[in-house]
């Protein structure tokens, strides 16, 4: 397994997500956390780098996107491999459903019907999106494969996705888990 890029602390305490990209079933949205970093795999792929030279879109730091699934999009180089391993199609490839710059993201509602399958990006300045991030089953093979590290899977990190939201509640002995799903 590859070395995690992001750091186990990412969203916790203080930090505030620097924004969010919403499911437009209305219900479901992830955080973007960070500025992000031009020391990332994608800013020295060679795949990457002309994909953006052939597109004449600057490639700037974008961040990581998701916050118990997390994916930092400047190491990710759109191999796909998360892709090939989820059992429940968490990513998408966002350009396949919008194709902008992948700053525009930020504050943007997306349908998920974007491609799934490995090799279905737009081109390798895609980016693999945790449009799902609800479904995951912390099955962690998307953590174990990514090449670049680039994912980091922490089911605990819901709690700091909460309390970002305002929805974070302390259970108390005996209730319900408000952190169940259906
Ligand atoms: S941990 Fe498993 S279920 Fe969750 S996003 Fe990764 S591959 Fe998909």
């Amino acid at each position: 397994m590859a070395d995690l890029q992001i750091p186990e602390d990412f969203c916790h305490n203080d930090v505030e997500p620097k924004g969010k990209t919403s499911h437009s079933d209305g219900e479901n949205f992830h955080y973007i956390w960070g500025d992000g970093r031009t020391d990332g795999a994608a800013f020295s792929n060679d795949d990457v780098k002309a994909a953006y030279e052939e597109r004449g879109e600057e490639q700037v730091p974008l961040g990581i996107h998701g916050t118990s699934v997390a994916v930092d999009w400047d190491s990710c180089v759109a191999a796909g491999s998360c892709m090939s391993v989820c059992p429940v199609q968490t990513f998408q490839w966002y350009r396949t459903e919008q194709d902008v710059p992948a700053a525009d993201v930020l504050g943007a509602t997306f349908e998920g019907t974007g491609l799934t399958e490995q090799d279905e990006r737009l081109d390798y300045t895609d980016k693999s999106q945790p449009i799902r991030e609800h479904d995951c089953t912390v099955c962690m093979a998307c953590q174990e494969i990514c090449p670049e590290g680039a994912i980091r899977i922490e089911s605990a990190n819901q709690e700091w996705h909460e309390k970002a939201a305002g929805t974070y509640v302390i259970m108390k002995s005996g209730s319900e888990n408000p952190h169940a799903h259906d």
